[in-house]
């Protein structure tokens, strides 16, 4: 049987760890050449794409701080330049900083809103330039859009927020070309952003219905389904991968 995502370009942004790295190691195991971006782990995007390598696939490491426009504008042009077209793009990159209101700074704030917003903005707008009929824009949001179970995590929900509401009017922008735009929601997730041990894991995972952290690859499952010929069908939708976390 031919893999589902044959012949077929992805850029992950953040693919250097977490769900980014899931991510990008499944597409390529579904068939798709991927780049991927970074900014303070050369070397873990680097066993990404060893690894990737290792399996057969195809894979490019690129420095883009997602905060940075330019940066970012580059990697486009790189993974076009080099892998030859671009059919798939996963805004995955993204970061926390988690503080009551009164105690948020103004350059946290701009950071949370310059990786976690704009930056979505400007990689999404670069790649529909290369993008045709059957193309794939995947947001990794996060339940936290609508839902913020305890206290200062406010301005993380706000670009999140963002994210889901940008998803629902990009999928009306971009559905007349045949390009579909969907975003990912998790819940707590393993990963170094939120690991599954500690104190903070603890409290958690008592409201998580199945009571337990999900794991990167379970959401890389839903990302290559999203990126697949069969979800022609899915747009403009906000997807939870929780566990139960907010039923
Ligand atoms: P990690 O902190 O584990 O990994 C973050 C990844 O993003 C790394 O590859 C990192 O690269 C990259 N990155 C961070 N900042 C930038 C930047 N400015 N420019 C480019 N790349 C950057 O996070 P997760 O894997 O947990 O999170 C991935 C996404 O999933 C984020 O958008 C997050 O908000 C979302 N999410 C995560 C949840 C969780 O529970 N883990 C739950 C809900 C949503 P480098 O290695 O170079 O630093």
């Amino acid at each position: 049987m031919g893999k589902t995502l044959a012949g077929k370009v992805a850029l992950v942004t953040g693919g250097s760890r977490g769900l980014g790295a899931a991510i990008a190691k499944r597409l390529a195991h579904d068939g798709a050449a991927v780049a991927l971006t970074y900014t303070s782990s050369p070397q873990k995007a680097d066993e990404v794409v060893l690894a990737i390598e290792a399996a057969g696939g195809k894979a490019l490491a690129l420095a883009a701080d997602s905060a940075n426009v330019e940066a970012v504008k580059h990697a486009v042009a790189e993974t076009v330049n080099t892998l030859g077209r671009l059919d798939i793009l996963v805004n995955n990159a993204g970061v926390g900083a988690f503080a009551l209101i009164d105690q948020f700074s103004m350059d946290e704030f701009d950071r949370l809103i310059a990786v976690n917003v704009k930056g979505v903005f400007v990689a999404t707008q670069e790649a529909i330039r290369h993008m045709g009929e059957g193309g794939r824009i995947i947001m990794i949001g996060s339940v936290n859009s609508d839902s913020t179970p305890f206290a200062g995590i406010s301005v993380y929900a706000l670009t999140k927020g963002a994210i889901a509401s940008f998803t629902r009017g990009l999928a009306r922008d971009l559905a007349p070309r045949g390009i579909t735009v969907n975003n990912v929601q998790p819940g707590p997730i393993d990963t170094d952003m939120n690991p599954a041990e500690g104190d903070f894991a603890d409290g958690l995972k008592k409201i998580i219905a199945l009571g337990r952290y999900g794991q990167s690859d379970e959401v890389a499952g839903l990302v290559s389904y999203l990126a697949s010929p069969e979800a022609a069908f899915v747009t403009g939708a906000n997807l939870k991968i929780d566990g139960g976390f907010t039923a």
